[in-house]
């Protein structure tokens, strides 16, 4: 592999997919670095988007074909970046690669390992719902199309060398260090959820038909687990289900470290997205959200909601205190009603959909001097004028990991940093003098 290149981009989401698209479209080199096993971020776990319900792994999938395919992009999966150092005006990055234990030179995509293996576990990317066995690819349109095998449930049978027809499998593999140069570095590293952190209050991952928007994408997708949204209980399709907004956003009440005080921006229109598409698939079954008030600000968004409204929809303006679980492990919420001087009452439901709060996915400043706000989120240079760049010269922020945003927004972020790390390029000269030397050194 090529160890000097123009922009290292850290994250293969959809925001950091866009901006080593545009960065090598307009003939730089890129790396994309990834820690995952493939690219594509948490887009390509969506079912549909609003406002326009596509089909989300139809409109990433291509983004995904073309980054991987692209002359001047090189992805490095399951790999983080542990260092960048400033040396003079370029970057010196140093990038860590576990192993798969699968040649990935080698390996066709075949999955006649994960035919073989015997051991299922629970299957993250299908949010635990459904299973996977220990050696596996990571979902039907990963990329790269490469096995990798986890270790901590590996039973070491051989039965996946054996049935590999390649010779690919390689359970001795080591972690890898690659030092790497280059002239800019963008942070695309996106966010994470607070779903664990309210669990006390509100059961997910405790309680059974308590699930979280996450989970609930993948019931959706025409892929997922069970093929359609049933009960994880008892398998049962749900004839009630009920959306808990803000279940962990803009919440001062959570202990520290349980909640997050600010509005992550999505979950009003991805709850209302959820409860359409749930709406057609289950005719019959009764939906309400409960919300504090719903934050439909974007192009389209307001007719989306009311369209939703319009499909009878029950929008219920209340705050859950807490969920437990009641008879026929049905979640029962303890609701106040916001209109209706605060009333309290328990509601039972088949099922709960939590939205929890966006918090930062990384803290890059773990390894990049960059600047984090008391949100967790990267600091830009400027709010309002700088958006992408942060206040270290030649490194650029891109998507959520800058703050809570939908893909449109992120979309045209990664373009805006994009070209903020072209103009850093060439500005600093960096890539045409690189390729000079480089054809100097040919000679
Ligand atoms: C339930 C749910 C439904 C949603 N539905 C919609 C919708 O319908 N429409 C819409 O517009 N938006 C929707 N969103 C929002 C959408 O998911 C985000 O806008 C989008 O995914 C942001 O992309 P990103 O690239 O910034 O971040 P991510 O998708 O989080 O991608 C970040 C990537 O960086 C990688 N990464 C993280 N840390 C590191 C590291 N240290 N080193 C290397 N790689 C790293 C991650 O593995 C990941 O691949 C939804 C969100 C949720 C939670």
């Amino acid at each position: 592999m090529n160890t000097i290149t123009d922009a290292v981009v850290i994250g293969g989401g959809i925001a950091g997919l866009q901006v080593a698209l545009d960065l090598a479209d307009q003939g730089f080199d890129v790396v994309i670095v990834e820690k995952e096993p493939s690219i594509g971020g948490k887009m390509i776990s969506l079912s549909k988007v609003f406002p326009t319900l596509d089909c989300s792994s139809c409109i990433c999938t291509p983004r995904m074909a073309a980054a991987a395919h692209h002359e001047r992009i090189t992805i490095m999966t399951c790999s983080e970046v542990q260092a960048v150092q400033r040396v003079g005006e370029h970057f010196s990055v140093t990038i860590r690669t576990r192993p798969r234990y699968v040649i990935e030179s080698a390996c066709i995509g075949c999955r006649k390992c994960e035919y073989a293996c015997p051991v299922l576990v629970p299957h993250e990317f299908e949010g635990n719902l459904g299973a996977r066995r220990a050696i596996y690819v990571p979902f039907t349109n990963a990329m790269p199309q490469v096995a990798l095998l986890d270790v901590e449930n590996c039973t070491f049978c051989g039965a996946c060398a054996r049935a590999c027809p390649t010779d690919a499998i390689d359970y001795l593999q080591e972690p890898a260090i690659t030092e790497m140069e280059a002239g800019a570095v963008v942070v695309a590293s996106g966010y994470a959820l607070t779903e664990t952190q309210t669990a006390d209050r509100y059961g997910g991952g405790k309680l059974a038909n308590v699930l979280t928007g996450l989970q609930m994408e993948r019931l959706l997708a025409p892929h997922g687990p069970y093929g359609r949204v049933l009960r994880p209980s008892d398998g049962r399709i749900p004839d009630t289900v009920a959306f808990v907004q803000c279940a962990g956003s803009r919440d001062h009440s959570l202990p520290e470290g349980q909640g997050v005080p600010w509005c992550s921006r999505v979950c009003c229109m991805y709850a209302i997205k959820q409860a359409m598409l749930l709406s057609g698939s289950l005719p019959l079954v009764d939906i309400t959200i409960y919300y504090m008030d719903i934050r439909a600000f974007g192009k389209g968004f307001e007719q989306f909601y009311q369209n939703a409204r319009a499909m009878g929809i029950n929008f219920v303006k209340a705050r859950v205190a807490r969920i437990t679980e009641g008879e026929n492990a049905n979640p029962v919420l303890r609701i106040e009603r916001i209109e209706e001087d605060g009333r309290v009452e328990d509601q039972p439901h088949d099922m709960v959909v939590l939205t929890p709060g966006i918090v930062a996915g990384w803290d890059p400043s773990s390894v990049i001097p960059v600047q984090i706000g008391s949100d967790g989120f990267v600091l830009s240079e400027h709010a309002s004028l700088a958006p992408c760049r942060t206040r270290v010269p030649g490194v650029f922020v891109a998507g959520t990991a800058s703050g809570p945003k939908d893909i449109p927004d992120s979309i045209v972020e990664a373009g805006a940093a994009a070209m903020e790390a072209a103009n850093h390029l060439r500005r600093t000269a960096y890539a045409s003098r690189r390729r000079t030397e480089a054809e100097a050194g040919g000679r």
